[in-house]
C-alpha cells in the first residue's frame, strides 16, 4: 500500500514540474504575479486529477444511470426517468440553478416484432434466421411481412446501375467498414450513408425494403440500430432494418449459392405523436463574469438497445463529473460553467436546437464542449474557434500530459452543440481512443460492463480541466 502511495506522490509532483516550465515559457519575464497564477493552475490540475482518480464517483454515476434508468430513447419512459435522474444528480452534487428546459421530442417505438428469415422449402438455407433490428424512424412492414428476393449492393452507384434488377427486391447494403483506416469515426463515416439513406435509395430504385449491414468493424451476431431518413412526407417509404455482421456475411455467401433466395422481413416499429421532454441544466456560477458561460454537454437520450453506456451515458457522466470535481474542490472560475444534458441527439437533435434557439438575455456563450465519442481513454480535444483560440488553448496542453490527454487538434464540435456553432460559438470536442467505440455503438453490446472505470474517470478529469481553464481564463475574441 505504501509503495502505491509513494508512486502517486511522485507522479503528482512530476505534473507540477512539467507544468512550471510551461508557465515560464508563457511569461518570459517571470513576473511574480504571473508565476503565482501559473502555479495555482498546476496545483489545480493536480488536485482535480487526484480527486477524479480517487473518488470512484464517475463510474458510480454511470452505473446508476445504466442499471436504474437503462436505455432511454426520446419519448420513452426511460428518457423521462433519465431526466429525473440527471436533475437529482445535479442537485445532490450541489450545482446551482438546476432546472429543466422543456422541448418536444419525436416518439418512435420499436414494437415487439423484428424478424428476417429465409423462406421456401427444400433449400439448405430455408428457415435460416438473421439477427436484425429496425432502424430508428423506419415504418413497419405489413403484419405478415415483406417476402422478396434480395439484391446485394456495396454502393448507391452499384444500386443505380442495377436498373430493373432492383425492382421488387429487398436491397441489401453490404459495404463493410474500411479497416485500412486508423480512425474509428472515419471508418463509420465511410459506411453510414447506407444506414441513413439506404431506404431512400432502395425506394428510388424500386426496392421494397432496405437491409443494412451493421455499422461496426466487429464480427458478431448483434445488430446495431441508428437513425435513418425518408425523403419527404410525400415520397413512398419502405421499411429499413440492420443485420448483424455475421448475418450479413452469411447472407452474402448464401446469395452466391442461390441468387433467387427469398427473405421474409417483419418489423412492427412506428412513429407516434411528439412528447414533451427536457434538457437538464445545472451550473457552477462564475465569480466575476457570471453571464459569460462555458457550456459542457453530452446527450441524455440513447437508442433503445443495451444501456447507452458509452453512447452517451459516458459523455453525460464526463460533464457531470467535471462540474462535480470543480464544486467538490471549491474551484470557482471567473465565468460560469453550465452542464447541459441534451435530449434527443439520436433521432431529432431537438435538445441541441432548442437550447441554441432559447432566448438568454444578457448572456454570452464563450465556448461549448461536447463529449459524445464514448467513455474511452481520453487523448485530447478538438478545438474550434479559429487559430487564435487554438493557439491560446494549446498552451494548456502540458496540464493534460500526466493523464496522456494532451493532443489538441484544430477543429472541434459535437451534434448537440452544432447549433451553437452556427451562432458563432467556438466548439470543442473531447477526443478519446476510437478503436472500440463501434463495437458497442447503438447495440445491445453498449452496457456498463464495456466501460472501464479509470478510462471514464480520466475523461471526466479532462473535461473538468478544459472547462475550468476556459471559464477562468476566457478565450481570445470572446
Ligand atoms: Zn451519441
Amino acid at each position: 500500500m505504501r509503495a502505491v502511495v509513494a508512486v502517486a506522490v511522485v507522479s503528482v509532483s512530476a505534473v507540477v514540474v512539467a507544468c512550471s516550465s510551461v508557465a515560464r515559457a508563457e511569461d518570459p519575464n517571470g513576473s511574480p504575479a504571473t508565476t503565482k497564477k501559473a502555479e495555482t493552475r498546476e496545483a489545480m490540475a493536480a488536485r482535480v486529477i487526484k480527486e477524479g482518480l480517487g473518488s470512484g464517483r464517475a463510474h458510480a454515476m454511470l452505473t446508476e444511470l445504466c442499471t436504474k434508468v437503462g436505455h432511454r430513447l426520446s419519448g420513452s419512459k426511460g428518457a423521462e426517468n433519465a431526466v429525473a435522474w440527471a436533475k437529482k444528480t445535479m442537485e445532490d452534487m450541489g450545482l446551482e440553478n438546476v432546472r429543466l428546459e422543456p422541448i418536444m421530442v419525436p416518439h418512435w417505438v420499436r414494437g415487439p416484432v423484428e424478424e428476417a428469415v429465409v423462406t421456401g422449402s427444400g433449400l439448405p438455407a430455408a428457415g435460416h434466421p438473421l439477427k436484425v433490428c429496425a432502424l430508428g424512424g423506419s415504418i413497419k412492414t405489413p403484419e405478415d411481412g415483406i417476402t422478396a428476393e434480395v439484391l446485394e449492393v456495396h454502393s448507391f452507384d452499384e444500386l443505380r446501375k442495377a436498373g430493373d434488377k432492383a425492382r421488387g427486391k429487398i436491397i441489401f447494403f453490404n459495404r463493410p467498414f474500411d479497416k485500412t483506416l486508423f480512425d474509428g469515426f472515419r471508418m463509420y463515416g465511410g459506411a453510414v450513408e447506407q444506414r441513413a439513406n439506404g431506404a431512400m435509395e432502395a425506394e428510388k430504385a424500386g426496392g421494397v425494403a432496405a437491409l443494412v449491414r451493421s455499422m461496426t468493424a466487429r464480427r458478431d451476431d448483434v445488430p446495431h440500430t441508428g437513425a435513418m431518413y425518408y425523403r419527404d412526407s410525400a415520397a413512398k417509404r419502405v421499411p429499413s432494418a440492420a443485420v448483424s455482421t455475421i448475418g450479413a456475411e452469411w447472407l452474402s455467401a448464401a446469395l452466391k449459392e442461390n441468387p433467387n433466395l427469398k427473405l421474409r422481413l417483419k418489423l412492427s416499429c412506428e412513429t407516434l405523436a411528439d412528447v414533451p421532454s427536457a434538457n437538464v441544466v445545472g451550473e457552477v456560477v462564475g465569480s466575476e463574469r457570471p453571464n459569460e458561460v462555458v457550456v459542457i454537454g453530452g446527450h441524455l437520450d440513447s437508442w433503445d438497445k443495451g444501456q447507452g453506456a458509452h453512447d452517451d451515458g459516458s459523455g453525460c457522466v464526463h460533464c457531470l463529473e467535471a462540474v462535480r470535481l470543480i464544486t467538490e474542490l471549491k474551484l470557482r472560475p471567473k465565468r460560469t460553467i453550465r452542464a447541459v444534458m441534451f435530449m434527443n441527439e439520436e433521432n431529432g437533435l431537438r435538445g441541441g436546437e432548442g437550447y441554441a434557439a432559447a432566448s438568454r438575455p444578457g448572456e454570452k456563450t464563450i465556448a461549448a464542449i461536447e463529449s459524445d465519442a464514448g467513455g474511452f481513454m481520453p487523448r485530447g480535444f478538438g478545438v474550434g474557434g479559429g487559430p487564435a483560440v487554438y493557439k491560446a488553448v494549446a498552451k494548456w496542453a502540458p496540464l493534460f500530459t500526466s493523464i496522456d490527454a494532451d493532443r489538441f487538434k484544430e477543429g472541434g464540435g459535437g451534434g448537440d452543440i452544432g447549433p451553437l456553432g452556427a451562432k458563432g460559438v467556438p466548439l470543442f470536442g473531447l477526443a478519446v481512443h476510437s478503436q472500440r467505440y463501434f463495437d458497442f455503438h447503438h447495440s445491445d453490446n453498449d452496457v456498463i460492463d464495456g466501460v472501464h472505470e479509470r478510462e471514464l474517470e480520466l475523461g471526466g478529469i479532462a473535461m473538468a480541466l478544459m472547462s475550468y481553464l476556459i471559464a477562468d481564463n476566457g478565450l481570445p475574441g470572446r
